[in-house]
């Protein structure tokens, strides 16, 4: 029997294979990223391995309020998430057989979407992520799932082990009619110790796995945050406004459960950087903004972008202690170039950050480090003078101008 180890192992072999060109053309053709967030998809197969590192194949199930209300079931597969709608959602009663309508191929990126696409777009509506998780194919052996999955899809059986947070264990989708343009399929769960007779999975869980939210609240809070993903918006043409910054919620105590991360609090003027290959802004919430003030951090920040070649936003805090060089601390990234990052969990936001820092060495423009312990952090905020921390939840996306449980200011411990 393969462990998990010997199908990661096999895994990352597998996905370094050469053979996943795009096939993406027809949902690339369905929309016009002028006017909707989602993502474009890899432009080329060099892009698709970038990803060759991850372990394992995914999963993602979303809830897509569009004209309909249905449920998008997508599994990984050559490069490409196959894609499904399926609208009364997966059951995860045996008995119990859901049609899913065979859509066009989606990309992998296409795993971190939740927002809102605009009315009058393709699918237009609200997208929440239902669920999410790796998969395996049932009848394969260590680094065979895709072998298996690809001939399975083409004989229209496949069966596979879902690790999802809400879906767990033996699935199946079975072609019922047609190979051609849209097959229809039955999604359904195999007897196994998931099976839940007479359950009703999806009405027992009405928000996402990333963010929390639900539908209602993503398609109320989210649109401004989603608009400005445009680079127009970071160069300040179209939404001068800008992002409204996302704000910690005070608390005396540490949060007693959920996945957490620590950063030590400067507590200095909280700034947006809008770095772009024309400007910087660094834009406080009174609307002021401080690049006059402090020049040596704007060309920094520059610098960090590389010279015009990149368009980032930042978000972080200016402190300027008396007699001393004034120093911006970053804690986020908002945007880069084209990917607007809000929608991502806080710890992949700051690997991103973390990344764009190992490119440069900054004196005026420093990253707030993160930290699993939050002693660790609050031993940086006690050098560096600062007088507090922040925990952040681990899979928190970025809600611009909102106060919620995700962020929690700290004091200092005495
Ligand atoms: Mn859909």
């Amino acid at each position: 029997l393969a462990t998990q180890e010997e199908r990661r192992r096999g895994a990352t072999k597998r996905r370094s294979s050469p053979e996943r060109a795009p096939r993406l053309a027809e949902y690339q053709r369905r929309r016009d990223f002028g006017k909707t967030s989602e993502p474009a998809g890899a432009a080329s197969p060099r892009r698709a391995r970038k990803r060759a590192g991850r372990s394992a194949l995914e999963f993602v199930v979303q809830k897509h309020a569009a004209s309909s209300l249905h449920f998008d079931f997508r599994l990984e597969l050559d490069g490409v998430m196959k894609s499904w709608a399926v609208p009364k959602g997966p059951s995860t009663d045996p008995a119990v057989r859901r049609l899913a309508m065979e859509t066009e191929d989606h990309p992998l990126e296409y795993n971190a979407f939740e927002g809102i696409i605009p009315e009058g777009e393709y699918g237009g509506g609200t997208v929440m992520i239902w669920d999410r998780g790796r998969y395996h194919a049932d009848e394969a052996s260590p680094g065979d799932d895709e072998r298996v999955l690809r001939r399975d899809y083409a004989r229209g059986k496949l069966s596979f082990t879902l690790e999802g947070e809400r879906l767990r264990g033996s699935w199946s989708l079975i072609r019922t009619r047609g190979a051609g343009r849209k097959p229809s399929w039955l999604l359904l769960k195999h007897r196994d110790r998931y099976a839940r007779a007479g359950a009703d999975i999806v009405g027992a869980h009405d928000t996402s796995v990333v963010s929390g939210r639900t539908l209602e609240q993503i398609a109320t809070g989210r649109s401004r945050v989603w608009r400005s993903k445009r680079v127009g918006a970071a160069r300040g043409t179209s939404a001068d406004r800008g992002i409204r910054p996302m704000l910690a919620a005070s608390a005396q105590r540490l949060p007693a459960s959920g996945e957490w991360r620590f950063e030590p609090s400067p507590g200095g003027t909280r700034v947006l950087a809008y770095v772009t290959p024309d400007a910087v802004r660094l834009s406080a919430s009174s609307g002021r903004d401080y690049v006059t003030r402090h020049p040596e951090i704007a060309r920094e920040l520059a610098r960090l972008a590389g010279r015009g070649r990149r368009s980032v936003v930042l978000d972080g805090e200016i402190v300027a202690p008396r007699g001393e060089d004034a120093t911006l601390h970053v804690s986020d990234l908002l945007l880069e170039d084209d990917d607007a990052l809000v929608e991502l969990p806080y710890v992949e936001r700051r690997a991103r950050l973390a990344k764009l820092y190992a490119r440069r060495r900054q004196q005026r423009v420093r990253l707030v480090p993160s930290h699993e312990d939050a002693a660790a952090a609050a031993r940086a905020a006690k050098r560096s003078g600062w007088k507090g921390i922040v925990a952040k939840r681990s899979d928190s996306p970025y809600r611009a101008g909102s106060r919620g449980r995700a962020w929690l200011r700290l004091p200092l411990p005495r």
